[in-house]
């Protein structure tokens, strides 16, 4: 029996998500792969069932270094890899791939670590990232990347009895309003949680508690902080029971698309059109799309450039709300307005 394919994708929780399309994909010809990731994302695949094995590598922590680097291979080595496929760009990957003697080593042309590559694929351009990430497999034009996640029988229970403990009934708006980057957050959270009627729930990570607690307080006794309380996969089964989830362009908006949960995408300093926004027919993208300076990076800085920070502040929480859809119904109301326009 032929070695699995080894993939190795160490980029932020949303990256992995959008890669889980090549997974699938890859699983589907040849068997479940392994991959190496993030310990912070290692959870989210091991259920996934295009994942044989997801092997965690702490690349800022206990394997941090040349010598962490080495170690891995080393494990990875053993596997007897014969192809790998490299859709994070960085060199440590390239490396790593290079060290743990995998013959094949597929990932994109122009990449940093390209140079080591036996096979280079162009990225394709105008396309979602996910797809992106598919061409690494070469598949036939048009596929879709399937992105999904592999969410069990304990996750959803688990988020069903943190739902009814506080009485919760499935159709509520989830709000992710954390981001990485200053710039991609959205101010105006707290007051759209005030503003809506119906339970409210904060999701986010834990470095994201403290921002997903002031916009609860907007909201008292109908806003409930999941924040920092739930793992990964806990917090993916919570938001597929969400009505919709109104969120920046980041981690969270993925996890919605890969559960099948419409979105509400507010994009600030970033664009869709890098390839990271909403797929889905029922989602919208509320954007400034008259302000000059947009985009002004590919991640989004820390503080605006600028000082002034209007690609987030004037996008009114009247047109976010109008984006939301009414209560029991799954699809986005309406409103022929699939974009903020602000002359
Ligand atoms: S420079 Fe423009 S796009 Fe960038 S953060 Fe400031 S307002 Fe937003």
């Amino acid at each position: 029996m032929s070695s699995p394919v080894l993939v190795i994708q160490t980029a932020f929780l949303g990256d992995v998500v959008l890669t889980t399309g090549l997974l699938s994909y890859l699983a589907e010809r040849a068997g479940p792969v392994d991959v190496v990731t993030t310990p912070a994302a290692a959870p989210l695949l091991e259920t996934h069932p295009a994942v044989r094995r997801a092997i965690g590598y702490d690349k800022r922590g206990t394997d941090r270094g040349f010598g962490g680097l080495v170690r891995l291979a080393g494990r990875l080595r053993r596997e007897s890899y014969s192809r790998s496929y490299l859709p994070h760009r960085s060199i440590r990957s390239a490396t790593l791939a290079r060290l743990a003697g995998i013959a094949e080593r597929i990932g994109f042309a122009g990449s940093p670590g390209s140079w080591s590559y036996t096979r280079r694929i162009a990225p394709p351009e105008g396309v979602h990232e996910a797809e992106r990430l598919l061409a690494l497999a070469e598949p036939l034009p048009g596929t879709v990347a399937a992105v999904s996640l592999g969410l069990t029988a304990a996750d959803r229970l688990r988020a069903a009895e943190w739902l009814e403990a506080k009485g919760i009934d499935p159709g509520f708006v989830a709000l992710a309003p954390g981001s990485i980057w200053g710039t991609k957050r959205w101010p105006g959270y707290a007051e759209l949680a005030a503003a809506l009627d119906g339970p409210v729930v904060i999701v986010g990570g834990t470095e994201d508690r403290g921002l997903a607690e002031s916009v609860a307080a907007a909201a008292p006794g109908r806003a409930y902080v999941a924040a920092g309380e739930l793992p990964l996969r806990v917090t993916a089964a919570l938001l597929e029971r969400a009505r919709v989830l109104v969120t920046n362009d980041s981690a969270p908006l993925h996890f919605a698309s890969a559960v099948g949960t419409p979105a509400v995408a507010i994009f600030g300093p970033t664009v869709p059109a890098f390839g990271f926004g909403p797929r889905g027919s029922s989602d919208r993208i509320v954007e400034h799309k008259t302000l000059r300076c947009r985009p002004c990076s590919s991640h989004g800085p820390p503080v605006c450039p600028l000082g002034h920070h209007r690609c987030m502040r004037e996008v009114s929480v009247e047109r976010v709300l109008g984006m939301i859809p009414v209560s029991g119904d799954r699809g986005i109301r309406e409103s022929g307005d699939q974009g903020i326009r602000i002359p």
